[in-house]
């Protein structure tokens, strides 16, 4: 949407969105499991141009974010050029006609001169190849599918995965269900989440007075950037930074834990950082509970009524939750198939070579487009400032294209590899490379054991590059 808002505004209206869901909001769409919310303060997660002073916590539950996507879609006219339920199959170049041709699942043909990609990190579902999964003669249900009558009131529940889902969903299902069993087998970083009512009174100022809420937002985003910043991209220089944070979860385990294995079970054994953290005042208090069970065996199979584990130990249940993530770099970079000049395709180039995107948004051999959710990309830790910085980008290389009256543009090889180059040099201060990161089981790292979703750069530097970078590293025609 923010790309499509940019696009307007350079008089690029001939516009259509591609989707595959029924409705828009991407992620604030498919999740709708309990306990979802957002966990960076929501006057940063939103458009810095579109403040909502509305928001009714500093942490917003997710159906508030659902109805903000909506309320920026009719603002800025964007629903009406969206196709819902459609499913792209692949985009190629036209060589011969300097455009794009997508098709969809259902044979549809779309042409453009150019491609925008929007289509998320966190978008393809997993669900591991468990053993005798599907002998299973309970309710099985992911979390990026959560059916909205589904009741666990009463139930014996066993979830799978301790991510930031699970930790958002966990204290939910504890307070219905009659057993949860939570299967763990990396423990995660929870730190606590200073999340509290907005008042009436502050919503009001923030609506009167725009300037307050933007104030906010700078000092969240300053805080969120020293954290990002210091603790994880520059983590050889400033590891004491780093380790607070590790304490800071330590304590918040050992507060809120009372049972001493239980404690030690959840207690991660890799550096702050290396795998999203997570922020709850609930999860941990949630292990107390006495129909709640930690499993740290790893899971052997599945029978019809229990997760059996390699200890042989087995729990009755009959609901089984995923909580296991998405795949982000076998399917996903890019979620289909992407063809541009000389027949390129992209997966295989990426998956082949390596996991690359000049500024982490355009690719050589793939003129026209822009692919936003590309390696070395994800700039801070709202993903509002990553969006915000690559409308910035395609604003600047498209007035350069009208300037010039050109009908392509495509980065040279030789600026995708300098940056390629940058990127990989800044990382090796990160915590990702520098520090202890090998038990994580991170999907921050693809399958060349590269950290390259993340742009080691702070956001002040991604937004300046985004407006100034060499209007020489693309080749126009
Ligand atoms: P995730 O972080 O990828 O977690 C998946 C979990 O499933 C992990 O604990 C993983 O264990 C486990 N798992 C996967 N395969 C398994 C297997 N074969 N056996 C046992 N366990 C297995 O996914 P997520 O929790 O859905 O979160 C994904 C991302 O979404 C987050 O990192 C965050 O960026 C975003 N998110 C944000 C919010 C928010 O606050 N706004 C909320 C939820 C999610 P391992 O760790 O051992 O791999």
């Amino acid at each position: 949407m923010g790309a499509a808002i940019e696009l307007d505004r350079l008089g690029l209206s001939d516009t259509v969105i591609l989707e595959r869901e029924d409705d828009l909001g991407g992620t604030w769409h498919v999740n709708r499991y309990p306990g979802l919310a957002v966990d960076i303060a929501s006057m940063t997660y939103s458009y810095s141009f579109e403040p909502n002073p509305y928001w009714s916590r500093l942490f917003a539950p997710g159906a508030e974010l659902k109805q903000y996507a909506e309320h920026v879609a009719d603002k800025y006219r964007l629903r009406e050029r969206m196709r819902f339920s459609t499913v792209v199959d692949a985009a190629c170049w036209d060589e011969e006609n300097s455009w794009w041709r997508v098709t969809t699942a259902a044979g549809e043909v779309y042409t453009g001169r150019y491609l925008v990609t929007a289509t998320g990190f966190l978008s393809q579902p997993y669900t591991p190849p468990f053993a005798g999964i599907d002998d299973f003669t309970g309710r099985i249900v992911h979390t990026t599918d959560w059916p909205d009558d589904l009741d666990l009131t009463g139930r014996r529940v066993a979830i799978i995965g301790t991510g930031a889902t699970s930790v958002q969903l966990v204290p939910e299902i504890a307070a219905v269900a009659d057993e949860l069993t939570v299967h763990q087998r990396t423990p995660i970083w929870v730190v606590p989440k200073p999340d509290f009512p907005i008042p009436r009174l502050m919503q009001r100022m923030f609506a009167a007075i725009p300037v307050t809420q933007r104030i906010g937002r700078a000092i969240n985003t300053t805080i969120l950037e020293a954290l990002m910043v210091i603790g994880v991209l520059r983590f050889r220089q400033a590891k004491p930074l780093n380790r607070m944070a590790a304490v800071l979860g330590r304590v918040h385990l050992r507060l809120s834990v009372h049972d001493k294995q239980t404690r030690r079970a959840l207690t991660p054994h890799y550096d702050f950082g290396c795998k999203r953290p997570t922020f709850s005042n609930k999860y941990f208090t949630a292990f107390n509970q006495r129909n709640v069970h930690l499993e740290t065996s790893p899971i052997d199979h599945i029978t019809s009524d229990a997760v059996v584990t390699v200890d042989g130990h087995a729990r009755p249940i009959d609901t089984l939750v995923l909580a296991t993530g998405f795949n982000i770099w076998d399917v996903n970079f890019p979620a289909f198939e992407v063809i541009g000049r000389e027949g390129k395709n992209l997966g295989k180039w990426w998956r082949d070579a390596r996991f690359q995107a000049y500024e982490g948004i355009t690719m050589p051999m793939f003129p026209n487009m822009f692919s936003l959710n590309s390696p070395y990309s994800y700039s801070g830790l709202s993903y509002f400032t990553t969006i915000e910085a690559q409308m910035k980008h395609m604003a600047r290389l498209l007035g350069e294209v009208r300037r010039r009256g050109a009908r392509t543009f495509e980065v040279s090889e030789q600026a995708n590899r300098e940056f390629l180059d940058h990127v990989t040099d800044r990382l090796g201060d990160s915590v990702f490379y520098a520090g202890r990161c090998a038990s994580a089981h991170s999907y921050y790292f693809n399958q060349h054991s590269e950290a390259a979703l993340l742009r080691p750069t702070s956001t002040i530097t991604t937004h300046r590059e985004a407006s100034r970078f060499p209007l020489g590293d693309y080749l126009y025609s």
